[in-house]
């Protein structure tokens, strides 16, 4: 067995993993590196994105776009495995973009529509086989739902792939468990290392968050809140967070859809996504969603408005100028607030990730900051690092800064490779 990380080795988001036996080949993610992020032009890579991809497979570990976003550049015969649930929530997102009004956006997103037609689905714990090689999906919590760590085995060589994971979500109680029951006798763990360069944060739990956000709504009657359309558990938190301080759950149709996806595909929170599209003012509990096709500035129509402005609302917002004229009605009256639920990278202009569209978009705002990591903390890490107990090493990728892993995590082997660079899992 070799494995070669053919980017992603001192970098977040782009990363290619390829793990090959008996000249199979398992590829792991192809996304885009993340804005601002030196783009050195990628060589072409055998069984990927040039020659024979007959004894190829990629695998997804989610759908963020630092994942998945470049598939439609594979060639065009081989085989992509996807969540089946995230396949859903990529294909509703990639349809959305595929609409953007610039039109070099708009066709890269196309090309990914037409590449994912035929992409097969699997599920947590589903066995996945080919050519000597067995890959087993782990389910992870991550700011992307339906997000996957794969057992990767051959010739009695095993890897762990972790994709990009949390300790402190709604759904990570479930982490060392899953791994001690799974991922045993591993040889190779490939982590990611997103957080290592704040060893000593304590992450804010997804549960405190929601607790956080329930009493700001207690207290402001309007609350808009900016948020990623495909972060489903702050979603999720979100909606309770305003049902419990009894105020209406407002977002557009397109965010409607997403919530309908998971809720069609997991039973246990069907009850949970109600969906009005036609905004007829129904019992409390309804998600109300408003329609964005028409090209129109959002509002609040007929009954709607008096109905919000009595009971107060949360209403999940996007930088698009169509929210603006709601923004500035409400902003004028003391009881509204606009919450900034994502990483404050992107509005800090001495980092390469800032977004001057975002940062203009809120200037003329007064806006509070709630928000939490989609990715492991360092005590998570550690506590991974001795379930796991790798026998050969541990491959840091996903990361800025992989030589610090040899300072943080000195009892254990730390491998650290170069972009391109193989290794050959000998005995
Ligand atoms: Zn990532
Ligand atoms: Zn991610």
């Amino acid at each position: 067995m070799k494995i070669t990380i053919h980017r992603g080795t001192n970098q977040i988001g782009g990363c290619i993993t390829e793990i090959e036996s008996d000249g199979y080949k398992v590829f792991i993610d192809f996304g885009e590196q993340l804005s601002g992020s030196e783009s050195e032009k990628l060589p072409l890579i055998e069984g990927l994105t040039k020659g024979d991809v007959s004894k190829s497979i990629l695998l997804i570990t989610h759908y963020h776009g630092d994942h998945v976003g470049k598939i439609s550049e594979t060639i065009s015969d081989l085989p992509i495995y996807m969540g089946k649930t995230a396949l859903e929530i990529f294909k509703h997102f990639e349809t959305r973009m595929s609409y953007n009004r610039d039109t070099n956006i708009a066709d890269k997103h196309h090309k990914n529509l037409e590449r994912v037609v035929n992409v097969r689905t699997f599920e947590a714990l589903q066995l996945i086989k080919f050519g000597s090689i067995t890959i087993t999906p782990l389910f992870v919590d991550h700011s992307a739902f339906d997000a996957y760590m794969f057992v990767i085995e051959s010739n009695g060589k095993r890897v762990l792939h972790t994709g990009d994971f949390r300790g402190h979500g709604f759904r990570s109680k479930g982490l060392l468990p899953t791994l001690r029951t799974y991922a045993t006798d591993i040889d190779y763990l490939i982590t990611e290392g997103t957080n290592i360069n704040s060893p000593n944060v304590t992450l804010v739990s997804e549960l405190d968050l929601k607790q956080n956000f329930t009493e700001q709504f207690r207290k402001q009657k309007y609350n808009f809140v900016f948020v990623s359309s495909t972060n489903i558990d702050r979603i999720f938190g979100l909606y309770h967070a305003a049902k419990t301080a009894k105020r209406c759950f407002v977002c557009d149709d397109y965010q409607g859809g997403m919530l309908e996806i998971v809720s069609n595909n997991q039973e246990k929170y069907s009850s949970f996504y109600d969906i009005d599209y036609e905004n007829i003012v129904t019992p409390a509990g309804r998600i109300i969603a408003l329609n964005c096709r028409n090209g129109e500035d959002f509002s609040f129509k007929g009954k709607l408005k008096p109905y919000l402005e009595r009971h107060g609302f949360c209403m999940l917002i996007r930088t698009n100028e169509a929210y603006k004229p709601l923004l500035n009605e409400y902003m004028k009256m003391d009881e509204t607030k606009i919450y900034y639920s994502m990483w404050d990278g992107y509005l800090d202009n001495s980092r390469s990730a800032f977004n001057e569209k975002l940062y203009n978009f809120f200037e003329p705002y007064d806006i509070e900051h709630i928000h939490t990591s989609g990715h492991t903390d360092i005590k998570t890490l550690k506590e991974v690092f001795e379930t796991v107990r790798p026998k050969r090493g541990i491959i840091p990728i996903h990361t800025e800064n992989p030589e610090r892993f040899l300072a943080i995590f000195e009892n254990q082997t730390i491998i650290l490779l170069k972009d391109g660079e193989t290794l050959d899992c000998v005995n």
